[in-house]
């Protein structure tokens, strides 16, 4: 350090900013002027059909999740100004424990204020130098930094690869526990863990299973319950952690179910939520207004998977190449940074909101623009962004028209 130390900070970081912005990476915020939803209106007033929310089930607009806040808000008030082991805890943060327990198939739920803080509270209180974690590769960055704040021995897997991850079991036999850790739902390509051959190999090798169900909570499974609906494991897993940000409502907070011991002990030792605020009571509220609405209709979750058939179906027919899958993430391949760049910003100008995706978010040579479907799309609403996605694709040369008439 010398005198100059401090203004050569700030230079510094002037600098990585400008090569971020040099090498395309800069991320600029998109400003919206209305309520998130199937269409939603940005800062410049224009009206855009948008397709790369995580409002799954297309609850975050609208007006019952509103009213919910509302009734939760005068019922609870504004906010506890606790954490919860103080004097932060209301009956409805235990009702909404209790039915996201019984939504998952749990014995318990933890509340958190983010999936990410749930993922970085999970691992450290449960594991130590005696243990080892494997890892998916493609493992969402909050599972990642979980990992990292945790003593355990840290193994990782190809991802989804299920000769590897029996290789890493092998390769971790002395340590004392094993767990095995995945998103439910990896969000870049809407690939689905293979879950049912995990719980086998675990079964196998006296491991435990953690997933990450962040995009596929409230609408994967015959009723919407997750990926261990999807591949008929419930009661297989033992840890699961997810948000109450995306289709289950969308405002903000998450959450860990596990066996009732597993959720006992992180209420006791976990930081995040030692050490920080309780969800607020209108997030609880109308989380659990979801819950019960979830349970009684899989009219949304149902809406949901018919939407993303039409759009699969009708984007490969104009002849995009897209990932293969059943998950409303469908990303439509374009390969070229520059050009999905260029292709998302004509989608803009046609009315529709996607983000471009490149490297380093996905792998060089696998730019994309990710197309999340809601509940909440009309069939017109697809219809005229599959028409926009046409038009762009035409005039930038993307697809093959050599066959049509
Ligand atoms: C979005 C996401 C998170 C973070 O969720 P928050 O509740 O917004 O913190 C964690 N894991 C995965 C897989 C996600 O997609």
């Amino acid at each position: 350090m010398d005198i100059n130390s401090k203004q050569n900070f700030f230079v510094g970081l002037d600098r990585e900013l400008e090569r971020l912005k040099t090498a395309g990476l800069y991320k600029n915020e998109r400003v919206l002027a209305s309520r998130q939803g199937a269409e939603v209106v940005c800062d410049d007033g224009r009206t855009l059909i948008n397709l790369c929310a995580n409002n799954y089930l297309g609850l975050s607009g609208e007006e019952s999740m509103v009213r919910a806040a509302i009734d939760a808000t005068e019922r609870y008030g504004y906010g506890l100004s606790s954490v919860r082991f103080i004097c932060g805890t209301q009956t409805v943060h235990k009702q909404l424990e209790k039915a996201l327990s019984d939504f998952l198939g749990m014995d318990d739920t933890i509340l958190y204020a983010a999936a990410f803080d749930a993922n970085g509270g999970l691992f450290e209180p449960l594991f130590d130098e005696n243990d080892a974690i494997i890892s998916d590769a493609l493992n969402h960055a909050s599972i990642i930094d979980g990992i990292r704040l945790c003593k355990a021995a840290r193994l990782r897997y190809q991802h989804n690869d299920m000769a590897d991850l029996e290789a890493q079991l092998q390769a971790a036999a002395g340590k004392r526990h094993v767990i095995i850790a995945t998103d439910g739902v990896f969000s870049m390509d809407g690939t689905i863990a293979r879950l049912d051959k995990i719980c086998d190999l675990a079964d196998k090798y006296g491991a435990l299973v953690m997933i990450d169900e962040c995009h596929a909570s409230g609408f994967m499974g015959a009723t919407g319950r997750g990926t261990h609906e999807h591949h008929h494991v419930m009661g297989r897993v033992d840890i699961i952690t997810g948000t109450l940000g995306k289709a289950l409502g969308g405002a903000m907070g998450g959450f860990t179910a596990a066996r009732k011991e597993v959720i006992d002990t992180l209420r006791q030792k976990s930081r995040p939520y030692l050490f920080s605020n309780s969800l607020a009571p209108a997030i609880a509220g109308a989380s659990l207004a979801v819950l019960e609405q979830l349970a009684s209709s899989t009219a949304l979750r149902d809406r949901l998977h018919a939407n993303t058939a039409y759009f699969r179906s009708a984007i490969a027919a104009l002849g995009f190449t897209i990932k293969p899958g059943t998950h409303p993430v469908v990303p439509v391949m374009l390969f070229d940074a520059p050009v999905a760049q260029r292709f998302a910003a004509r989608l803009y100008e046609l009315g529709v909101l996607v983000t471009g995706f490149f490297y380093p978010v996905v792998p060089m040579g696998q730019a994309r623009v990710r197309v999340q479907l809601s509940a909440a799309h009309t069939t017109a609403q697809l219809d005229q962004a599959l028409a926009a996605f046409a038009q762009a694709g035409r005039e930038l040369g993307l697809l093959d028209t050599t066959g049509v008439a």
